[in-house]
């Protein structure tokens, strides 16, 4: 069945025939042309510190093709860009799905993190100057950049903790910090870095200590360290790094924003990009329902004399994941509806809750078809150990589950409670008087 003819219900009424269009040859790009060619891109990428200067051949061939269909920069809300392809986020979000069952269809049409992150930054907040330097470059795909926010040194899912200092001395800002988790900094093609850190350090209001600065990847001072691996896996390229700043000049002109406005950047920058990775994971927990079905259908691999289809434990497996994931799909579409019916800050509760869930359900179902392989599970002969590892760090990355958890439970508690505490009350006295006028007496109650 074609992708638009798949659309959950509730949302059918939300997409346009131009969106369903793309999204079937969104589906058809990504099934025919991106996981095949995910193997092809590993072997390309060669091994040991070849990883770290290769550009697989590949991608740019796929980059052409999906510029070709039309498949490129979809992510852009069309509500607040003019610079995308003109669909919203909950058109985006179905594509997204299909997008996060490959390794390279992200890049290959343009929507990967954490360039979107940062082309919504300069498309939303950046001067024209900015835009033109750098924004132009990422929407073409001829440049790769990183979001430089986590330390080494501070508990970083608290931003307020953030350290790097960026003093201005005449008409430059000099940066002095570590950061860690650059994600995309191992990029030969990464040419920019968004920097957040402190310019303001003594202000009595701690959200307006930070900004964030534009810094060109090869300005001196800047020291990339190592790369992190995730789980072992070095996500080369793109890489994860570790990289100190020793007196790195920019020009103050590469301020964005303003200085004390990071908090308002970082905010406005990682609401939609939730939703992004959400649907991407939608789209890796479906991969992982294919491979459990083509497991548990596998004749060669009996057990106990039956195909493990046969086995009443497995089918729960296969029936709670597609109950577990259809779900889980509803909550991220419903918090897109909302970002596209006002923006991302009108919808933190719904993007706290995708945010969350989606990761957790996912890992469950990844973990599910990993357990039918047995052994086969854990290693490179399937997608999933790699699927498992990647999407077992978004419960970490854009800030930890408690966080969200944390934020949630108090936005809820302070909206509810007063109202709340007032009806079961007047549904007490309620129950109470009627009791007693129908001649019964008022149980005891300790509350
Ligand atoms: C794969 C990957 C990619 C990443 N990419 C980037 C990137 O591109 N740019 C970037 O800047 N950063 C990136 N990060 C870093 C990520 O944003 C941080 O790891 C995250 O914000 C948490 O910060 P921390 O690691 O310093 O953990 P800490 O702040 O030290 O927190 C540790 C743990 O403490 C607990 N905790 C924290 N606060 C609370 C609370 N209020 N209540 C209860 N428990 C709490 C949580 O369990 C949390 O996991 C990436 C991380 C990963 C794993």
């Amino acid at each position: 069945m074609p992708a638009s003819e798949n659309i959950p219900v509730i949302a059918q009424a939300y997409v346009s025939d131009r969106a369903k269009k793309t999204l079937d040859l969104v589906e058809e790009f990504v099934e025919k042309e991106c996981i095949p060619a995910d193997t092809l891109f590993e072997k390309q990428l060669g091994t040991g510190e070849a990883r770290w200067t290769a550009h697989p051949p590949i991608l740019e061939e796929l980059k052409a093709k999906a510029r070709k269909l039309g498949l490129w920069n979809l992510f852009l809300p069309r509500n607040h860009y003019r610079e995308g392809a003109g669909f919203t986020n909950l058109e985006y979000g179905l594509m997204a799905e299909y997008l996060g069952k490959s390794r390279v269809a992200p890049e290959a049409t343009n929507c990967a993190a954490p360039d979107t992150g940062n082309m919504e930054v300069l498309a939303r907040y950046g001067n024209e100057a900015q835009k033109r330097q750098w924004l132009t470059p990422l929407l073409e795909g001829t440049i790769r950049s990183a979001f430089l926010m986590t330390e080494p040194n501070v508990g970083s899912s608290d931003a307020t903790n953030i350290q790097l200092s960026i003093k201005r001395e005449g008409n430059q800002y000099v940066l002095n910090g570590q950061k860690w988790w650059s994600s995309g900094a191992g990029d030969p093609r990464c040419k920019l870095y968004l920097v957040m850190g402190k310019t303001d350090p003594t202000n009595p209001d701690p959200y307006r200590q930070q900004s964030v600065i534009l810094v060109p990847s090869d300005t001196p001072g800047i020291t990339v360290h190592r790369m992190l691996s995730v789980y072992g896996y070095d996500d080369a390229p793109h890489g994860h790094g570790h990289i100190s700043f020793h007196n790195v000049r920019v020009p103050v002109e590469n301020l964005v924003l303003g200085e004390g406005r990071g908090f308002e950047i970082i905010q406005g920058r990682l609401g939609p990009g939730r939703i992004h990775h959400a649907m991407r994971t939608i789209g890796a927990a479906e991969r992982a329902i294919e491979w459990l079905i083509a497991r548990i259908n596998d004749d060669r691999k009996r057990t106990f004399g039956q195909p493990l289809s046969a086995h009443g434990v497995i089918l729960e497996w296969l029936a709670r994941s597609r109950m577990e994931i259809d779900a889980a799909r509803l909550v991220v579409l419903n918090a897109a509806i909302k970002i596209d019916q006002g923006d991302a800050r009108a919808a933190l509760k719904e993007i706290a809750e995708a945010k969350v869930l989606v990761p957790q359900t996912a890992l469950t179902v990844i973990d599910r078809a990993i357990q039918a392989y047995g052994a086969a599970g854990v290693c490179q002969d399937t997608p999933l150990a790699n699927l498992w590892a990647q999407i077992r760090t978004l419960r970490i990355a854009d800030g930890p589950d408690e966080v969200h958890l944390q934020q949630l439970a108090k936005r809820e508690n302070r909206a509810r409670r007063a109202e709340v505490i007032a009806k079961l009350e007047a549904q007490r006295k309620k129950a109470e008087s009627l009791l007693v006028a129908n001649g019964f007496s008022v149980p005891k109650s300790h509350l």
